[in-house]
């Protein structure tokens, strides 16, 4: 099988879907060695996997794209666009819902099923890195920024009047150092038993999918309220440094 990182070095970048530039390449650990090539738009806050390449990231990888993160943060943001177009075929991407234990996120799939989008913060919470805030953390942040974004659908959500997203009601989550290294414990050990044997096949992502059409709907009804908001704090990127140094200080010791 040919390097990625080097067959990513040949052919032109994938353009974003949802602002259209060009995404940045980065080449990350994969499982049993191999190499992934994941595609990044930092302005949109976002990364395009290739049809199971999230399944191929190991926790290496994720280190990786979180020194990669963390590299960019403070790089200017773009609001995410209303209709996302594939890279791979240009067709619009379906949005839905995805459940996890830490809770729900936010996807745009491809219906050709070349792969999906999503922003940083969606996949912190897919990957079970976040956690949620407590009452008086809250209270603390609602003195000092008014308005944060919803990690899970992007709506502006006023700290003030709300403790959870009025939109999608996400509970306010967090960035965790532990949450983080509990994650990464629970996906070396699932990657050991992947690599033991064959995976079933993908029941549970199905019904998902099913779920995720009839929230889709009323996602559309809601999104046109706070279209245009901006220059709002996103809640995510508060822990990224937190974690970056709890990181830095494993690879260390
Ligand atoms: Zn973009
Ligand atoms: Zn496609
Ligand atoms: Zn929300």
């Amino acid at each position: 099988m040919p390097d990625p990182a080097a067959v990513a070095a040949l052919t032109p970048p994938l353009a974003c879907p949802s602002c259209r530039a060009p995404m940045a390449s980065r080449a990350v650990a994969g499982h049993n060695g191999a190499t992934i090539a994941l595609d990044l738009c930092h302005a949109c806050r976002g990364l395009w996997f290739d049809e199971g390449e999230s399944l191929r990231l190991s926790p290496e990888g994720i280190v990786d794209l979180f020194g990669d993160l963390n590299a960019h943060k403070d790089d200017a943001q773009t609001p995410l666009g209303r209709a996302m177009a594939c890279p791979r075929c240009r067709r619009t991407l379906a949005e839905g819902v995805d459940l996890v234990r830490t809770g729900r996120y936010f996807t745009y799939r491809c219906p050709q099923r070349h792969g999906r989008f999503a922003t940083f913060a969606a996949f912190m919470v897919e990957k079970g890195f976040v956690r949620q805030l407590t009452a008086p953390e809250i209270a603390d942040l609602a003195e000092r920024v008014r308005i944060i974004h919803c990690g899970s659908c992007g709506a502006p959500i006023d700290l003030r009047q709300h403790d959870a997203c009025p939109y999608c009601h996400s509970a306010l989550s967090l960035l965790d150092p532990k949450a983080v290294q509990q994650a990464l414990a629970d996906y070396q050990a699932r990657a050991q038993r992947a690599a033991a044997g064959p995976r079933a096949p993908d029941l549970a992502d199905a019904l998902i999918r099913m779920e995720k059409d009839r929230e889709r709907v009323r996602r559309e009804e809601q999104k046109e309220r706070w279209q245009g908001v901006r220059d709002t704090d996103d809640l995510w990127a508060v822990g990224l440094s937190q974690v970056w140094d709890w990181l830095g200080a494993r690879a260390k010791s």
